[in-house]
């Protein structure tokens, strides 16, 4: 093992369960992306769509876990057609070690580095990774009470949220909408009042749906899929915080 000049390590002990690679995607943030999806998430939300990347690495899924290095040859095939890499998961910031290395050698080729996220993670603790990170692409679950959509016991801020939009490192923020399981209005209006004084983010507000889903799932989400008439009124209640840039997905 060595360190380089940042006191990062630089050897092969550092690995990334990857559950799944994209070579080309135009959904992962601007531009063509390579997009990679990690194993592990410490959120367990009732309408998840990748719910088989919520446990933790284990031999029997599929995973692979990936060096530094392996990956970068992987993402170098990709190099002449994207314009960077988004991780996601799964939880991308459960590896802040891994993908400050990896990053930092990603952008030796000029590429840009994404993460897509919950936001549940510690902000001092993500110091060196947010340095090296060009943007997120953020999910705000539910304002307050977090427990009954996504297991978390503890109440979820914007504190982070706040935090990146200062440092210009936000892309894109979405909230996937349901009744009952969270609180809708306060969530949209506590978001829509941090993200009035920075016109170029994006605010998606996404309808849950149940496609993909597994039955169970989808029993319970049955009768809490919001009318369009609440996603309209809800993306009245954001323009009246004087957000503008913000879009319904039905
Ligand atoms: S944060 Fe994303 S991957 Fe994790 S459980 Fe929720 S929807 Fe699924």
């Amino acid at each position: 093992m060595y360190l380089d000049e940042d006191g990062d390590q630089m050897n092969n002990a550092l690995t990334l369960p990857v559950h799944r690679i994209i070579p080309f995607s135009n959904v992962d943030g601007p531009g063509n992306r390579t997009a990679i999806f990690v194993q592990g998430c410490n959120l367990k939300c009732v309408y998840c769509h990748n719910p088989e990347t919520i446990p933790k690495p284990c031999n029997s899924n599929g995973y692979r876990e990936m060096t530094v290095k392996a990956l970068v040859e992987e993402i170098l095939k990709y190099k002449p057609f994207i314009k960077g890499i988004t991780v996601s998961g799964g939880e991308a910031t459960l590896y802040k070690d891994f993908l400050r290395v990896l990053f930092k050698e990603i952008k030796k080729y000029s590429l840009t580095c994404y993460i897509d996220t919950n936001l549940i993670f510690d902000w001092k603790e993500h110091q060196n990774l947010i340095e090296v990170t060009d943007g997120y692409l953020v999910d705000i679950k539910s304002y307050g009470n977090m427990k009954t959509l996504t297991g978390l016991s503890y109440p979820q801020d914007l504190f982070i949220l706040k935090n990146l939009l200062e440092a210009e490192k936000i892309v894109e923020v979405r909230t996937v909408c349901i009744e009952y399981y969270m609180d809708l209005v306060t969530t949209v209006q506590k978001t829509a009042e941090l993200l009035k004084n920075y016109p170029n983010v994006e605010y998606k507000l996404i309808r849950v749906h149940h496609r993909g889903l597994s039955l169970h799932q989808r029993t319970k989400i049955a009768n809490n899929i919001p009318s369009a008439e609440k996603m309209n009124e809800l993306k009245n209640l954001a323009m009246q915080e004087g957000l503008k840039n913000i879009t319904i997905i039905l």
